[in-house]
C-alpha cells in the first residue's frame, strides 16, 4: 500500500482506486485521462462521480478490443489458463 507523494496526482489516484485501476474485462491497467479512468484496450472509461461510477465510451481508445469481440461473438472462451 503506497501513499500518494504528490497532491497533483491525488485526484487521479482517487479515481484509479475506485475502479481498482484495472479493466474487469480486459485485465488491463486503466489509464487516467480527462478525469476518467480509461481502459486503453476496450475504451471503457469510468468517470468517478460523487458516489457512483459512470461508464462512457472513450473516443480515443477501444477501437480494437479482442475481449469485447469475444463477448459479442461468444465463440472464444473468456478465460483459459493454458
Ligand atoms: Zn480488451
Ligand atoms: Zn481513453
Ligand atoms: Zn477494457
Amino acid at each position: 500500500m503506497r501513499r500518494a507523494e504528490s497532491l497533483s496526482i491525488q485526484a487521479e489516484q482517487a479515481i484509479a482506486s475506485v475502479v481498482e485501476a484495472e479493466c474487469p474485462l480486459c485485465k488491463v491497467e486503466l489509464r487516467v485521462h480527462d478525469e476518467r479512468a480509461c481502459c486503453p484496450c476496450c475504451g471503457d472509461s469510468y468517470l468517478a462521480g460523487l458516489s457512483r461510477l459512470e461508464m462512457k465510451r472513450c473516443p480515443d481508445h477501444g477501437r480494437d478490443c479482442e475481449h469485447w469481440a469475444a463477448v459479442w461473438d461468444r465463440r472464444i472462451p473468456p478465460e483459459s489458463t493454458s
